[in-house]
């Protein structure tokens, strides 16, 4: 509690900390080229040698924030931390709270910004017990108070802004499958959008769970077309905003998709100015 308590009125001291963590600020050095996929050049990029990333994954819900985050998380050795996981876990521990926050999540509107801030908290303090240090946030600030709060308590270095047509969005959510063993996320949705006015094709291939997982697939209760669709209104009427708020800190990537995995992941990397091989060396090493 005291640490939810300090990190929602943060000491004016100039050593910050959120859940008693102090943030360390990753070297960020060299300003990545325009990109033709991305509508902005990127604003900065990461120095291999220096850890302790701390970014932010922001997109509307479907996008694929989790699955590029975790991907880029390993790469970097740092948690991947995804506020909608800490909910649904809330959800599934069967306590009042959860009681409380399902009718929320499953309406497809917003956790209370104290409540998430709590879960977050909570995270990052177990985190530190472990060790832990550097972050990828992702559904993580997504109120413009939400990213106030965590401007006063630590520093952003990017903050990424997957995107995605609305219509392939919904189509994403209701294909979404979860493995209830592994809690592996997969894909059912086979998608071709052609293009049009000068906006190219997608197409992304289903992502297919392997054998063992096949007879465990769930579907979350709230990606039903109806709420996917009220999640889609909320993302742009309280989620928007926080994008403006870090483009006019010049810390916002905008990145297009420009397909499924296999395409994307080597553009990201490449606008990140991340390198496959040499990240696993380095982490080898
Ligand atoms: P999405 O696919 O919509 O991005 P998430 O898995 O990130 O879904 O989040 C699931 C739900 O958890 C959200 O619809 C919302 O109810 C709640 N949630 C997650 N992160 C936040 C947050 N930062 N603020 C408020 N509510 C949140």
């Amino acid at each position: 509690m005291a640490a939810v308590i300090r990190l929602l009125r943060p000491s004016s001291s100039s050593s910050l900390s959120l859940a008693g963590r102090s943030f360390s600020t990753a070297v960020v050095t060299e300003a990545v080229k325009s990109q033709t996929y991305t509508q902005n050049p990127a604003p900065t990029a990461v120095d291999p040698k220096g850890r302790n990333v701390q970014w932010v994954f922001l997109g509307c819900p479907g996008v694929g924030k989790g699955t590029y985050a975790s991907r880029l998380s390993t790469l970097l050795c740092v948690p991947h931390i995804a506020t909608g996981d800490l909910v649904r876990e809330e959800l599934n521990s069967g306590s009042n709270l959860g009681k409380q926050l399902a009718d929320i999540v499953n309406q497809g509107k917003l956790v209370s910004d104290d409540i998430i801030i709590s879960l977050l908290s909570k995270r990052l303090e177990a985190g530190e017990g472990k060790g832990e240090s550097g972050f990828i946030l992702d559904g993580f600030p997504r109120t413009v108070r939400q990213a106030e709060i965590l401007d006063e308590v630590t520093h952003i270095d990017l903050v990424v802004n997957l995107k995605l047509p609305e219509s392939v969005l919904i189509e994403k959510c209701l294909g979404r499958r979860i493995c209830s063993q592994c809690r592996e996320n997969f894909n059912v949705a086979s998608i071709n959008v052609k293009g049009e006015n000068g906006r190219p094709g997608i197409s992304m291939a289903p992502l297919l769970p392997p054998p063992q997982c096949v007879s465990k697939l769930i579907t979350r209760a709230d990606d039903t077309e109806d709420v996917v669709k009220e999640r889609l209104r909320v993302y742009n009427e309280k989620s928007q905003p926080v994008e403006d708020f870090y483009r006019g800190q010049g810390k916002l990537l905008e990145f297009d998709l420009p397909g499924g995995i296999q395409e994307t992941w080597p553009k990201l990397l490449e606008v990140l100015n991340l390198d496959e091989q040499d990240e696993k060396q380095s982490v080898a090493a």
